[in-house]
């Protein structure tokens, strides 16, 4: 492949990446705002962003916005923190699965204490964004959106 169209491939999958970043993702986080993207060959949602449908592989992907609700899946609560999360601890990571169907992955705002398996199944809905430092292991600084159960 010549170096012109080498050049040209990857302007044009820079582009594709562009419909929704990782940073706009975040970004749209700290607005309060959960962001996918809406694939037009088979009408499903896929979140975080990717390139590609998270359900079928097509690249006919438009920036949405999801509801925020969901359900939790699943949880845990960490009380003895991975190196470099010392601060966080306690806290819960969560699973949840978005009304619109992709699962998400974030934090519980929830009293470690209190948690309990019984919280499995419960509504949930996106409160906030929580930035993360991140570790020796990581690219850095990440945002994660903070899920609060609906009572
Ligand atoms: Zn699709």
């Amino acid at each position: 492949m010549s170096g012109r169209a080498q050049e040209e491939l990857e302007k044009e999958l820079a582009m594709e990446y562009q419909v929704l970043t990782y940073a706009d993702y975040e970004n749209g986080l700290k607005d309060g705002k959960l962001l996918g993207l809406h694939c037009s060959s088979c009408r499903k949602i896929t979140c975080n962003p990717m390139p590609v449908c998270q359900w079928c592989g097509s690249r006919m992907l438009e920036r949405t916005e999801l509801s925020g609700e969901g359900v939790l899946e699943t949880f845990t609560v960490i009380r003895v923190a991975s190196e470099g999360f010392e601060d966080d601890a306690p806290f819960i990571p969560c699973l949840v699965r978005t009304r619109e169907g992709p699962c998400v992955i974030g934090r519980l705002a929830y009293d470690t204490e209190q948690a309990t398996q019984d919280l499995i199944g419960k509504q949930v809905k996106l409160t906030g964004a929580y930035t993360y430092k991140g570790d020796r292991y990581s690219g850095g600084e990440r945002i994660c959106p903070i899920f609060s159960v609906l009572e």
